[in-house]
């Protein structure tokens, strides 16, 4: 019989990289993906604790998966990521249809705790921390994304010890992965007909091995001739270092678009936060970079209400974003997490909470309406990523990750066109390809 596993992912992209994976891996022990969960054999939750009530969250997923089941033999039910590694053996008690749990830091211990469950059907929990000896497990197994745009994980788990943030509990110590193991993975992703690398890390401007850093990387990448663009994400400003912002001036294959989280315009706030970085420090980093591109534009994570924050430390969150006109950019109100330093702060009343989450979103949407609107009759590069469902139009993405909707046909996938853009809503370009003898209109 065939062993068919179906994955369901939760939360950030850093965990989409790591189902990615965990599929390549459990495919060396017969499995193969099914997208209809009816006929899996083994259901993997990979989950996320970023969110509010995550834990809930999970058990109600499973409580599903129950369900879908009830008349069924029961498929093997593993529990991967943040929530696992949080959670562990409580989980294996609080919801007995859960027959292993996973910690992030040991998905090479994967395939043998499978084979142990199915041999024994004793329940596993493994949330060591082993970054080392799953990174050296995971380059042996080939990356066999095969997506226009692909992440690639290049440094996991944080120091930085934010006051709010689950991160440095549920991922564990900044590790970085060797330089020479990465670049052989783009060369393989290239391989495969990746166009577009997005380098992923918790601090992903943290990395360092020996002595290369982030920069470094990106200039080895630029090397391989198929890799047509990079990104990177998420990053710390405290780790923009002047190598890293000097690449923006070197790197053809960069994308102009800076995702920096700064959580709060007030340096009271950051302070509370535990962020280790002030405004005027982050407004360098912002001038330095324009001053070397112009056309570079910033996207941002902004935390709202954190306990401690007044009016006027509010009022100078919204004057940050108004100085520095963010474009996509995510924003939240905070949420206390169990077991961080901010989990039992006095928080701020619900209504004033809303109120300035509204304000804050309603200058990051004007933003991003500004910046779309303007693009109207303009041509920009498109990277084509695939057709979309059920339409014939095509989508790709604009040198600022924003989504674009236009008529192509399936020899543009992978390929950097030309799109004039008609139309636009405050998240999607819409537009026509502009053919090679019309290009002049750039
Ligand atoms: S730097 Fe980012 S990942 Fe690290 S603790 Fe702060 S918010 Fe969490």
């Amino acid at each position: 019989m065939s062993k068919k596993i179906f994955i369901k992912t939760f939360g950030c992209q850093m965990n989409e990289y790591d189902s990615n994976r965990i599929l390549d891996t459990v495919k060396k022990i017969g499995f193969i993906k099914t997208n209809k969960i009816k006929d899996a054999n083994c259901y993997l939750l990979n989950t996320c604790h970023i969110r509010d009530k995550a834990k809930e969250k999970v058990y109600h997923e499973i409580g599903r998966v129950k369900k879908s089941f009830q008349f069924k033999k029961k498929p093997i039910v593993i529990v991967t990521g943040c929530v696992a590694q949080a959670e562990n053996e409580e989980m294996l008690k609080r919801e007995p249809y859960i027959d292993l749990v996973i910690g992030p830091q040991a998905y090479h211990k994967l395939n043998n705790k499978i084979e142990v469950y199915l041999d024994k059907q004793k329940k596993i929990d493994e949330t060591e921390f082993d970054s080392v000896a799953k990174f050296n497990y995971l380059k042996k197994i080939k990356n066999s994304s095969i997506k226009v745009s692909s992440f690639l994980t290049i440094q996991e788990g944080c120091d930085k010890f934010c006051n709010f943030c689950v991160v440095p509990y549920t991922r564990g110590p900044e590790y970085s992965r060797p330089f020479k193991e990465i670049i052989n993975e783009a060369k393989n992703l290239a391989d495969n007909g990746v166009k577009e690398v997005i380098l992923l890390g918790q601090n992903v401007n943290a990395y360092k091995d020996e002595n290369y850093r982030l920069s470094n990387l990106i200039l080895e990448i630029e090397k391989i001739p198929k890799i047509l663009r990079i990104r990177y994400t998420t990053s710390h400003p405290k780790d923009m270092t002047d190598d890293l912002i000097e690449v923006y001036g070197m790197s053809k294959k960069l994308m102009p678009l800076v995702h920096l989280p700064v959580q709060s315009g007030s340096d009271k706030v950051l302070k509370l936060m535990n962020r280790k970085h002030v405004i005027k420090d982050y407004l360098k980093i912002y001038e330095r970079l324009k001053k070397i591109n112009s056309s570079i534009e910033f996207s941002s994570d902004f935390l709202i209400a954190y306990p401690g924050e007044d009016k006027n430390a509010f009022e100078a969150t919204l004057n940050l974003i108004k100085k520095i006109k963010f474009i996509n950019s995510f924003s939240f109100i905070f949420s206390p997490r169990p077991g961080t330093v901010a989990s039992n702060l006095k928080l701020i009343e619900r209504k004033v909470s809303l109120e300035r989450l509204k304000l804050v979103q309603k200058e990051l949407f004007n933003n991003q309406l500004e910046m779309n609107r303007f693009l109207k009759n303009k041509v920009i590069n498109v990277l084509v990523e695939n057709k979309m469902d059920k339409s014939i139009k095509f989508f790709g993405r604009s040198e600022y990750m924003t989504p674009v909707i236009f008529d192509s046909n399936y020899e543009d996938v992978g390929k950097i066109i030309k799109v004039k853009i008609t139309n636009s809503n405050q998240n999607t370009l819409f537009g026509e390809r502009v053919k090679k003898s019309n290009l002049r209109v750039a």
